[in-house]
């Protein structure tokens, strides 16, 4: 009990409700515990690749990939976040290194993370969307290199071996098998393609990752399509589709 006459007295016991009430928030704020105290929504990490003197591949007509998957996860974020809550690892042009990347999502907890990037290629010719989903390398010497022939060699394509998310690939897989499913039902201007590889940045990602590659920007016709908002935003809607059945499911 307290005497409301003694305004000190008040302010050291608001003070105090005000202290317990934080400290519940803390035990509680690894990841999920403290976002479904709030929400309860499921957390999606979306990561726009690239970004600041990254600019990943280029097109013809001076289109950066870092700019495409930043606006394509903003729409993908804008899609789920009725029933979601998506996080952006990287909200503007900076660059952002990859364990930062999937440290956002795992201090999170995230329910998921898809990494976004565009095709790149010296074969104007290479086109269509892949979907990858983390697998080892047989042999420590091997560095991963996309049949594709890219023209830039990001960090997403060093190998790594210490990766947490060799737990998730069953989980991993079944999801870019239902984003290439999804997204072969929806887009029939491109082909959908899905591969295992050793990408780095989903190898760090405690929770089904996949990284998806729209496109391709080396591909004219493609960096016509990857600039008109129309398609990309039919693009958010399919795959926002595709993260919306798969975390619909039961485990
Ligand atoms: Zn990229």
């Amino acid at each position: 009990m307290f005497n409301i006459t003694t305004p000190n007295r008040m302010k050291r016991f608001f003070a105090l409700i005000i202290c317990l009430l934080m400290s519940a928030c803390f035990i509680t704020t690894n990841g999920h515990a403290e976002l479904n105290l709030f929400n309860g929504k499921k957390i999606v990490a979306l990561d726009p690749g690239h970004g600041g003197h990254d600019k990943g591949a280029q097109g013809a007509d001076g289109t950066y990939e870092k700019t495409i998957t930043l606006n394509l996860s903003r729409m993908i974020a804008a899609e789920l976040e009725n029933k979601y809550r998506p996080v952006l690892t990287r909200t503007g042009d900076y660059r952002l290194d990859i364990p930062d990347r999937t440290a956002v999502a795992n201090h999170l907890e995230a329910d998921l993370f898809v990494s976004i990037h565009i095709g790149g290629s010296f074969l104007h010719k290479a086109s269509g969307i892949t979907v990858y989903y983390f697998k080892e390398m047989l042999s420590p010497d091997m560095t991963f290199k996309s049949a594709t022939s890219k023209t830039y060699n990001s960090d997403n394509e060093r190998t790594t071996w210490d990766n947490i998310q060799k737990r998730h690939i069953k989980r991993s897989r079944a999801l870019a098998k239902s984003m290439q499913t999804q997204i072969n039902n929806r887009i029939k201007y491109m082909e959908t393609r899905i591969e295992g590889a050793p990408l780095v940045v989903l190898s760090g990602a405690d929770t089904p990752a996949i990284l998806i590659e729209i496109g391709y920007i080396s591909n004219p016709g493609e960096e016509k399509k990857l600039c008109d908002t129309r398609i990309l935003s039919e693009f958010a809607k399919v795959i926002s589709k595709a993260i919306d059945n798969f975390l619909s499911q039961k485990n």
